[in-house]
């Protein structure tokens, strides 16, 4: 495990977004880290709403977690530590990785804000058994992180790790944007699940198969980009399955039973045995 004060020690003083002279062509799952710059990662929390995010989601991960005796639980896509803190605050025993250092060394202060010390690590989905120590009954990929990765084999390779990393009966859950919606049928959102407070505006800027450009716009005028992979939902199934979990059961915004259009967000629950 990567100690804290290593990870506070990385550089974080890059500001600007990195992409190239063509952004919409900036298709490559290594881009992550030029997207999340420190000044983004300051406004994250700005964009995520922690206490209208909590509300929204209820006791949905936690009951799942509790219903299947989970406890240990490693948070591979940790952002700023919503659900590491959140989790940990419930009793779980939680493990806070990222690939963005900037990402780890702010989750790790907004444990602290709350009084806890968050056991963080930096480490890519790609090469996580390298980084990680043992096996977990639980990771999480929340935050429709898992379509950062741009390139299929990359998908294959993150869930991969994700499953060794898991106990033989160890659960994934991986959420995602509802791009079916949004490739069919244009975007629309009722900004109520995760990211909005109401102060920021979330939009996508262009969409095609290959990719869904979104830009979050702040109050004081400045706006972040993020270009994702709008991956459909049943594809992220078929891989799930091809990973070899045994069963995979996927929500829309937290209800077992939706219309495939109506949700913002789906959520794949994925079980080893
Ligand atoms: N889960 C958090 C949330 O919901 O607020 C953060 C979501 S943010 C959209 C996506 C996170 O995934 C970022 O913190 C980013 O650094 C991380 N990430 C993206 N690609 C990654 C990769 N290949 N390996 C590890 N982390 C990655």
């Amino acid at each position: 495990m990567a100690d804290a004060a290593k990870v506070q020690n990385f550089e974080l003083d890059l500001d600007e977004q990195a992409y190239g002279d063509d952004p919409l062509a900036d298709r490559e799952t290594d881009l992550y880290r030029g997207e999340y710059v420190m000044s983004f990662v300051e406004k994250w929390d700005e964009l995520i709403d922690w206490r209208g995010r909590a509300e929204s989601e209820g006791q949905f991960f936690i009951d799942i977690l509790r219903a299947r005796g989970k406890e240990t639980v490693l948070d591979v896509a940790a952002g700023t530590g919503f659900h590491s803190v959140r989790l940990t605050e419930a009793g779980f025993n939680v493990t806070t990785a990222d690939g963005s250092a900037a990402m780890v060394a702010k989750a790790f202060e907004n444990g602290q804000a709350r009084g806890l010390i968050l056991k963080t690590v930096q480490a890519d989905w790609r090469w996580l058994n390298r980084d990680i120590q043992g096996k977990y009954d639980a990771i999480i990929c929340l935050g429709n992180s898992f379509t950062h990765l741009h390139e299929e084999h990359d998908r294959r390779r993150a869930l991969a790790e994700f499953y060794a990393a898991l106990k033989h009966d160890g659960i994934l859950i991986l959420d995602q944007r509802n791009y079916d919606a949004m490739l069919d049928h244009g975007f629309s959102t009722k900004h109520k699940y995760y990211y909005c407070g109401d102060r920021v505006t979330a939009e996508p800027e262009h969409v095609d198969e290959g990719l869904c450009r979104m830009k979050y716009s702040f109050p004081d005028g400045s706006d972040y980009t993020l270009n994702m992979c709008p991956i459909r939902k049943n594809y992220v199934r078929r891989l799930l399955t091809e990973a070899g979990f045994a069963r995979v059961r996927t929500y829309g915004d937290f209800q077992e039973t939706y219309a495939e259009d109506e949700p913002d967000f789906f959520i794949h629950v994925a079980e080893k045995s």
